[in-house]
């Protein structure tokens, strides 16, 4: 008999995965890199599949590439320096004006002699 490779239960012939895991699976592939973490929570809630399942569906690493949630996350984060225009370069001009904004000299007491 086949088990999950999410939840390790029983999973049906020829299946990987359980009928619980195949539809977070779908919810997490339709709004993965989508929506913030919390709301992809809720979607995979609207499942009805039981919280502690979810949580393992989350925490499994079927592939050894990291785990659902990971991956999930890192998509987001991707997502979200994008959107930021964080993946922009900089030109060198800006780097210069950041830089000089950044070393204004320190007025400091160092070495002080009294
Ligand atoms: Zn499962």
């Amino acid at each position: 008999m086949a088990k999950c490779q999410y939840c390790g239960e029983h999973a049906g012939i020829l299946r990987r995965s359980c009928k619980d895991c195949r539809r977070l699976e779908e919810q997490a592939r339709a709004y993965g890199g989508q929506v913030g973490f919390s709301e992809l929570l809720d979607r995979l809630e609207e499942t009805g599949v039981r919280p502690e399942k979810i949580m393992r569906f989350l925490k499994a690493n079927p592939d050894g590439r990291g785990s659902v949630r990971d991956r999930l996350t890192a998509n987001m984060t991707n997502e979200l320096l994008q959107i930021m225009g964080i993946n922009e370069r900089q030109t060198p001009d800006d780097v210069q004006r950041i830089r000089k904004i950044t070393e204004k000299p320190p007025r400091s007491n160092q070495g002080n002699p009294d």
